[in-house]
């Protein structure tokens, strides 16, 4: 449990307002997706110098550490006890640069995945990754977890989309692979390590992202099906017939569905309920009309 001398050496590394102890951290609004906030001490670093020098002290006393991100995580990942510090990300939450001819973006860690997509929007791009827990999710945590997203089946993981990262080891020790080029065979791939390590190996402090050219057109179908191969041969067929314009394939439950379009939700089901399972998809194509009448005509 860290004691005085230690709160005061947290202190002095990142400020006196970025450690959280005692009543300032319990009165800190705790997350479902972790319970309540139990941990001994909770220290937010702008920078990654910061998160280097925070790791070395705790290094220097044994002291367990727990990162944390957007706690949208929802498998208690980010779960802390009371002997633990929790290491927010929160203020490390700057668009550092964009690379608009070859499509990079650099980001802090704690920068919201929304926040990324919007930025690539700005340029008239598109950063794929996308889940419901956007608004709150980081990259540093979307990185971690290795985040699927409804657009795996069209971009692929997260690990598909990162081109390079900084993490800091538990001693403090500066880890960079950042890299910013697509085509890049160059000796072992560090970065790989520390996505879908959920903090295990060390604390990812910043990465350079991928982004792709933005669709022009997003037309969405759902459908119901009678069972669950129908859906695999509706899936291979799809993807077929719109020649790798299919960008999102979600399946849902049937009690997942009834859940969801019965009261408080305020829209009917737009399709009846009786299915073994249902598909929520979407094209992503380039012609706003004629990719919506290709995509009726598939599944016609
Ligand atoms: C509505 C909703 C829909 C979702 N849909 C999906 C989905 O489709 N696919 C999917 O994969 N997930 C989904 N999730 C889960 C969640 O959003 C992702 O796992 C997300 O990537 C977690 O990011 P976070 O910043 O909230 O991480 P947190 O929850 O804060 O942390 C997650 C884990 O990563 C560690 N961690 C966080 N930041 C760092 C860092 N900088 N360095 C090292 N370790 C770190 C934490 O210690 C913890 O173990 C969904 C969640 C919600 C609420």
């Amino acid at each position: 449990v860290p004691n005085t001398e230690f709160l005061s050496d947290l202190r002095a590394a990142v400020g006196e307002q970025a450690v959280l102890s005692g009543d300032r951290l319990r009165d800190r609004a705790y997350d479902e997706s972790v319970g309540e906030v139990r941990a001994a001490v909770l220290v937010r670093p702008r920078s990654t110098a910061e998160v280097s020098h925070v790791l070395r002290l705790c290094h220097a006393r044994g002291q367990a550490v727990v990162p944390h991100g957007g706690l949208t995580g929802l498998v208690y990942g980010a779960s802390a006890t009371e002997n633990e510090l929790i290491l927010s990300l929160e203020a490390m939450n700057r668009i550092e640069s964009v690379d608009v001819a070859g499509r990079t973006l650099r980001v802090e860690a704690g920068v919201t995945l929304q926040r990324t997509q919007e930025e690539a929007e700005r340029h008239d791009l598109l950063f794929p990754l996308d889940l419901g827990g956007r608004g709150t999710a980081t990259i540093g945590g979307n990185i971690s977890t290795n985040a699927g997203g409804v657009r795996v089946v069209r971009y692929g993981m997260m690990r598909n989309l990162v081109l390079g990262l900084e993490a800091v080891l538990a001693d403090g020790t500066v880890l960079t692979s950042l890299n910013r080029v697509l085509k890049n065979n160059t000796g072992y791939d560090l970065k790989q390590l520390f996505i879908g390590s959920e903090g295990t190996l060390g604390i990812v402090t910043r990465a350079d992202l991928r982004l792709v050219s933005r669709p022009r057109s997003f037309n969405t179908a759902f459908v119901a099906c009678r069972d669950f191969p129908t859906v695999i041969r509706l899936l291979g067929h799809v993807d077929s017939h719109l020649a790798g314009q299919l960008g999102a394939f979600e399946v849902l439950w049937p009690e997942f569905y009834e859940i969801t379009t019965t009261p408080p939700a305020t829209q009917s089901p737009p399709l009846p309920y009786g299915h073994a399972v249902y598909v929520l998809m979407e094209s992503l194509g380039a012609e706003p009309e004629a990719d919506a009448s290709r995509l009726e005509q598939t599944l016609a």
